[in-house]
């Protein structure tokens, strides 16, 4: 990790996330002799540098790498329980900070929970690592390589579907969504292990992907590739139109640096990318607008019926009490897909807990696995005037321009919120006895998948910030890479997608600077 900035490179990269990685992974697979500097503006959590904080095994450690990841809200309490999101509450899930102010105005709904990360890794180091496929209206139907990139976004972020195959229940509760969802879908739409972005070691434990695995021994070992943590990119340095470099605010001494660079790759998550092409005087008419977040409905179920198995793992056991409560997965967890459709337009994420998300007797102890946690996620009705707009005289905590969310549920919303609300229940009661009364709808913004602000098009028709390469359509050289350039409304987790298409920006800026190497 050097902290002298480099004068000249070929390439930066802002922002350490898993799509910011994915371009230097492919960079230093196709473009070696590229020189590549990455610009993160939060510290190194955990080694290598982008590693999941999952994976860190002492728990106070771990907790500390949570909260230094929350960037200026770095000593906030984070969610003690579901409950408290629940409660309406706008704290943060650990390793994420909300939006301060500027998350609602009057007489719109907001986004209450809009949440960051800030630290190697970005989100990457905190998430899930759920990665179904787009399907239906949720792919990007002008790029004909969709499914190769989709493959190549597989590979990068490690994904395996059988990580969790000795969780208890599991195949139960898969053969009992399947038998209330599958009938009528195409084999590849029915309920199925969730792809997830995590492996076992040979010992047994869980490693979660982050982006250390993006970023592999490849760009690790790539003398051209230089990783700069507390480094804010304060703006994007264009001439004649075209990328020139990066102006830096190296956060540890407090001066600044410009970096010459042919090209700029923006991965600054969907609302911190467009803030840096704001304060660059990038700003197509698209750049913040469409902004999509995934309404969340949650319900609980319980299995009593059946037999608690004994695990090929050993005995059935519990994970440390902030894993659980921060809703992440543990050894025993089991998660299925209830892939997303446009007939039944919802993503279901259904994870079993090895603890109860709310309370149950004492005397009557919940069976490690057997408490069925069911998420929908809905797709967003795109709207134009959906957007993160920038203060021009209001800056965050960073110095960066001050945000201002502005957002709708429309009526469409609704329905399909009401619909989603059926099926959960629906669903809760085909595997289980439900144990809550009514699902509750989490408040916007809860999902971490905002999409659309910096979004991709075909052509420059003036409804989009770049074309299929990623490159803006306005500034030459420069690339956005995130949920933020997913054009569709999907619902279900995007990772793997802006992942893939990344990897075709990335593929992109590759040839072109061999070409010019040759
Ligand atoms: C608890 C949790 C669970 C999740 N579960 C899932 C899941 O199961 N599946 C899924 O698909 N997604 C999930 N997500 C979302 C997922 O983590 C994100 O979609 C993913 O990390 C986005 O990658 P990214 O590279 O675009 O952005 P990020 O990972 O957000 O990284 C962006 C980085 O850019 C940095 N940055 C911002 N501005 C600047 C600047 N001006 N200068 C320098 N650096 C800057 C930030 O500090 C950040 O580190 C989850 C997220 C969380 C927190």
């Amino acid at each position: 990790m050097s902290r002298r900035y480099p004068d000249v490179v070929d390439v930066a990269i802002v922002g350490s996330g898993p799509t910011g990685a994915a371009y230097a992974r492919i960079l230093s697979e196709r473009a070696p002799r590229a020189s590549v500097a990455m610009f993160e503006v939060g510290p190194t959590v955990s080694e290598p540098p982008g590693s999941h904080v999952n994976n860190i095994e002492d728990a106070a450690a771990r907790a500390a790498a949570r909260h230094a990841s929350q960037g200026p809200a770095v000593d906030a309490e984070t969610v003690a329980s579901p409950g408290a999101v629940k409660a309406g509450s706008r704290m943060a899930r650990p390793g994420t900070y909300v939006l301060e102010k500027g998350y609602a105005f009057p007489g719109e709904d907001g986004m209450p929970v809009a949440a960051f990360s800030s630290n190697v890794g970005g989100m990457g180091a905190h998430w899930t690592g759920a990665c179904p496929r787009p399907g239906d209206s949720e792919r990007i139907g002008f790029l004909p390589d969709l499914d190769e990139l989709l493959d190549e976004a597989d590979r990068l972020l490690g994904v395996t579907t059988h990580a969790f195959d000795g969780a208890p229940f599991t195949d139960l509760v898969r053969e009992r969504l399947a038998a209330a969802v599958d009938g009528g879908r195409p084999p590849g739409r029915r309920v199925q292990r969730m792809p997830l972005a995590v492996h076992r070691r040979e010992d047994g434990r869980l490693v979660w992907s982050g982006s250390d695995v993006v970023f592999g021994d490849i760009t690790r070992r790539n003398p051209n590739f230089a990783l700069h943590d507390e480094s804010l990119v304060t703006r994007v340095l264009l001439e004649n139109g075209r990328a020139a470099g990066v102006a830096v605010l190296d956060r540890r001494t407090g001066e600044t640096h410009d970096v010459r660079a042919r090209f700029v790759v923006v991965a600054a998550d969907a609302l911190r990318t467009p803030q840096v092409l704001w304060a660059s005087g990038i700003r197509p008419a698209a750049l913040g607008r469409m902004l999509n977040d995934q309404s969340q409905v949650v319900f609980a179920s319980r299995i009593r019926d059946a037999a608690a198995p004994t695990t090929p793992n050993g005995p059935v056991g519990q994970s440390d009490e902030h894993d659980i409560v921060a809703g992440t997965l543990s050894e025993q967890s089991g998660v299925s897909w209830v892939p997303y459709t446009d007939a039944e337009p919802f993503h279901g994420q259904i994870m079993q807990l090895d603890a109860s998300p709310v309370p149950l007797a004492e005397d009557d102890p919940a069976v490690p696995g057997s408490i069925v946690g069911l998420g929908l996620f809905t797709a967003k009705d795109l709207q134009w005037d959906d957007r993160v707009e920038f203060a021009g005289d209001e800056m965050d905590a960073y110095g960066m321009p001050a945000m201002r969310i502005h957002y709708r549920l429309t009526d469409r919303d609704h329905e399909v919120l009401d619909r989603a609300r059926t099926e959960i229940v629906r669903l809760g009661r085909a595997v289980g006895e439900p144990l809550d009364e009514h699902p509750f709808t989490m408040p916007l913004g809860a999902s971490l998948h905002y999409q659309g602000t910096v979004r991709m098009g075909q052509t420059d028709d003036g409804c989009s910030v770049c074309g299929p390469d990623s490159e803006v359509w306005s500034a030459s050289g420069v690339y956005v890479a995130g949920n933020g350039v997913i054009p569709t409304a999907t619902a279900c987790n995007p990772t793997l997608t802006s992942v893939a298409l990344a990897v075709r920006g990335a593929r992109r800026i590759a040839a072109e600077l061999e070409r010019e190497k040759q």
